[in-house]
Formats: C-alpha cells, sequence, structure tokens
C-alpha cells in the first residue's frame, strides 16, 4: 500500500496549538482531507490508494514564525525546525509540515510546499523527504491535500543534464491544474476536489512513498529514537508529543546508527537540484482556498477567548 509519513511541527501562536487536543484534531483534519483526495479520491477523478499516516506530531512553544514575514518553505527558520525534527525523528521519510502563525504568507498565500532531495544515485535511486508549511488562513481547508501535490508530483529525468520538475503530469509546463475542482487547481477548491489518472500515476512513483524510498529500513516503525534519557521505541516518540518539546529530548539526540546514509549528501548533484527546488517554491503560486463556505467543521474549535468589553 502506498503510504506516506506525515510529521506535524506546530508552531508557538498557531491557529489550534494552544492544547495537545487541538493540535491533534488540526493534523487529524488536514490528513484525513488529504486521504479523501489521493486515497479514496471524490468523481471524476480517481482512486489513487495513497495514505497519509501522522508519524509524529511535535510541539515547539519556543519557536515563533509569523506566515507575514515568510515567503516559501525554502526560509531558513522554516528549514531548521524541519532539519531539528528530522533528527528527532531518526531521518524519517516523510513529509514535515511546520504550522506557522499568522492569517497569511508574505504574499498572500496560506501554504508552500516542495521536495528536498537527500541523496542520489541515479535517476531511478534518490532520496528525497517534503517540506511544507502551512499559514492559520490554511485551517479547515484542502491546502495540506493541495501542497503534497507539489511534493508527489517531483521527478528527476536526468542527471546529465540535470533535468527536473515537479509540474502537473496532466498539464505540461505548469505546475497547477487548470480545473477548479482539481486539488492542484491553484485556488484550492473547498469542497469535493479531486485527481485524475496521470497524477495519480505520477505520484504513486515518487520516492516520498515509503514502498518506494530508497532506505526503508531506517525510516519505519522499528526506528529507534534517541531521547535524553536512553531510547524510546516511535510509538512511545508519538505518545510522548505534547506533553513535552522537542528540547525535552533532543539533548541526547546523537545519531548512534552510524548509517552515512542519514545524513546529508554534499554533492554537488544534489544542491543543484536543491537550488532548482528552491527557485520553484518561491514562485509557486497563490496557494489559497478557492471559494467558501469551508468544509463541514467537524473537528473541536478553539475555545472562544473571552471578549473584553471594551465600550
Ligand atoms: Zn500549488
Amino acid at each position: 500500500m502506498p503510504v506516506v509519513s506525515i510529521v506535524s511541527i506546530f508552531t508557538r501562536g498557531a491557529r489550534s496549538s494552544e492544547t495537545p487536543e487541538l493540535r491533534n484534531a488540526r493534523v487529524q483534519g488536514d490528513i484525513q482531507r488529504a486521504n479523501e483526495v489521493w486515497g479514496t479520491g471524490n468523481p471524476p477523478g480517481v482512486a489513487c490508494g495513497i495514505t497519509f499516516v501522522s508519524h509524529s506530531l511535535i510541539y515547539r512553544p519556543e519557536v515563533t514564525i509569523n506566515a507575514s514575514t515568510v515567503t516559501s518553505s525554502a526560509d531558513p527558520r522554516i528549514m531548521q525546525v524541519i532539519d531539528e525534527a528530522r533528527a528527532a525523528t531518526n531521518f524519517a521519510t516523510a513529509i514535515y509540515v511546520v504550522y506557522l502563525s499568522g492569517e497569511t504568507f508574505n504574499g498572500g498565500h496560506v501554504g508552500n510546499a516542495g521536495p528536498v532531495v537527500d541523496n542520489v544515485t541515479n535517476t531511478n535511486l534518490y532520496s528525497i523527504y517534503g517540506r511544507c508549511s502551512l499559514s492559520d488562513g490554511a485551517f479547515e481547508t484542502y491546502l495540506l491535500a493541495h501542497e503534497v501535490g507539489h511534493i508527489l508530483f517531483y521527478r528527476i529525468l536526468s542527471l546529465n543534464p540535470i533535468v527536473s520538475t515537479i509540474n502537473d503530469p496532466s498539464n505540461p509546463g505548469d505546475d497547477h491544474n487548470n480545473d477548479p475542482q482539481n486539488i492542484m487547481f491553484p485556488f484550492v477548491p473547498a469542497m469535493n476536489p479531486y485527481i485524475n489518472g496521470g497524477q495519480c500515476t505520477v505520484a504513486r512513483q515518487n520516492r516520498i512513498i515509503l514502498e518506494n524510498a530508497q532506505f526503508t529500513g531506517v525510516n519505519q516503525g522499528t526506528a529507534l529514537i534517541g531521547t535524553g534519557s536512553g531510547f524510546a521505541t516511535q510509538n512511545q516518540f508519538n505518545s510522548m508529543e505534547d506533553n513535552e518539546s522537542i528540547d525535552n529530548f533532543e539533548s541526547g539526540n546523537q545519531c548512534s546508527c552510524n548509517n552515512p546514509q542519514h545524513h546529508h549528501s554534499n554533492s554537488k548533484i544534489v544542491k543543484k537540484l536543491n537550488e532548482i527546488i528552491d527557485s520553484w517554491i518561491e514562485d509557486m503560486g497563490p496557494e489559497r482556498p478557492q471559494i467558501y463556505p469551508k468544509p463541514p467543521q467537524i473537528y473541536p474549535k478553539p475555545p472562544k477567548k473571552k471578549k473584553k468589553d471594551s465600550k
């Protein structure tokens, strides 16, 4: 089964960051909508069977990143948070989703995503992870379901010369789709978005999918994760979420596996591939919800703040 892991990271002040229940509800809602689009599908599209699962949920109350100061997920503050989450998850092959405070990014969009190439052997053998950031304006929308498309469509076609793309495979030359009901329409549909067969075929070959990933052995459920007091299994790590910030277990987190494949390749080709991706995601498009009303609000809402009477 094609499975994609999601590592979710809440920064301070992000919508629903206040309690473990709210954080979990926001993550589960986003993942549920992604599974609706890429798994079961909506007419007139296909059922692609891709399943997103929550690998870990991390809270970083000591980190504040207001989306209005951010253009893309290539922002060094976001990349730092993702790098730390990667270390804490034993470099899981996953899409790392950073929830930011503030309604919109600098530019009015509410989401941004793309892949990062981790290492490359050849055009059929390379590893990537995903970076995604969402602002408060992405709350209870299909933005995550849209942003993952910008990772799932990545493919390296040639290394000499370097040819790679994140184009919508059903719309060559464009990262986005022209059908307002397609999930990859630049203004993300509010109801019943679909993917087509061409999009599904390319997405299922993507190396973010665990069964396609290069080094699956170190990334799946049996991986040990360093903690300040020894080791915890992944499940223990997951249950640790929301009671402890990443700092609580970061101190002892040396990579103890002696596996060089965990570490960033410094090859010129990897650097070049990532520079190209950075330029794409810096200029990605509107990335905001298409229309209102929003999808049905079936998830818990944050408690209403008491308004001070100003009159
Ligand atoms: Zn987009």
